[in-house]
């Protein structure tokens, strides 16, 4: 591959992801539009690099991994239509890729990652790219109390229930949304709050890794 033009090749690869995300019936401009635009290839290792436009879910390291295009398309395309502004808090940092998803598309970004690692690794590749994304190492089923409430709060790993401390940082009007099931699948869940009120529906399955916490699984 010496004396190619990686720029151009990666950038025809986000435009093959972008169309097959339409195949697949994301429509949603505002989120095709930060698929093509945020370069999905700085949140692999660069030995990985080949692999970041494939479509499918690819391991980072620690045990974990970045969530297929498609996924990550979904629950942002969840979110958008429902909670278009404002601040979200993502639960699962892992490379980085969906809060710079949500940073493009103009929220304020809040994440938690539990693995100081992968911690570590997406805050360096957020300041390489200059990316004003607000981070946290700790256990994300606790939220962010000080920063509380979110307008949308996203978790990207599967949850036994909702966490009630994460529903408590639900603000008015926000909405969650959250793969909630066993550890081997799960169903995108969407759950709205309406002052006290919260209403939650079930979507497609999903498989992801777990959510592992105190009001999670267990570790181990
Ligand atoms: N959103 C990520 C991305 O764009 O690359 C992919 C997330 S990966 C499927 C799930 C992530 O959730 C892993 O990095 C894992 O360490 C993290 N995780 C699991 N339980 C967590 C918890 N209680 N708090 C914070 N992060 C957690």
């Amino acid at each position: 591959m010496a004396g190619q033009d990686y720029g151009r090749i990666y950038r025809d690869r986000r435009y093959e992801m972008v169309e097959q995300l339409k195949r697949y019936g994301i429509t949603n401009t505002r989120v095709l539009e930060a698929f093509l635009s945020v370069e999905r290839h700085l949140f692999f290792d660069p030995e990985n690099r080949e692999h970041a436009y494939d479509d499918c879910a690819f391991p980072i390291g620690c045990g974990q991994t970045i969530s297929q295009p498609y996924t990550v398309a979904y629950m942002t395309s969840m979110l958008v239509e429902r909670c278009p502004s404002g601040t979200v808090l993502e639960i699962g940092t892992g490379s980085g890729y969906q809060a710079a998803i949500l940073d493009f598309m103009g929220y304020s970004v809040y994440t938690v990652e539990r693995i100081p690692e992968l911690f570590r690794r997406s805050l360096g590749v957020f300041k390489a790219l200059g990316l004003k994304i607000h981070q946290h190492l700790g256990d994300g089923t606790l939220g962010w109390k000080d920063e509380a409430p979110f307008n949308g709060i996203i978790v990207t790993a599967g949850a036994p229930d909702p966490p009630p401390t994460l529903l408590e940082q639900l603000a008015d009007n926000g909405v969650m949304i959250i793969p909630i099931g066993g550890s081997t699948g799960q169903q995108m869940t969407v759950i709205t709050r309406n002052g006290n009120t919260l209403q939650q529906e079930a979507f497609h399955s999903f498989a992801f890794v777990p959510l592992i916490g105190r009001e999670g699984w267990m570790d181990g």
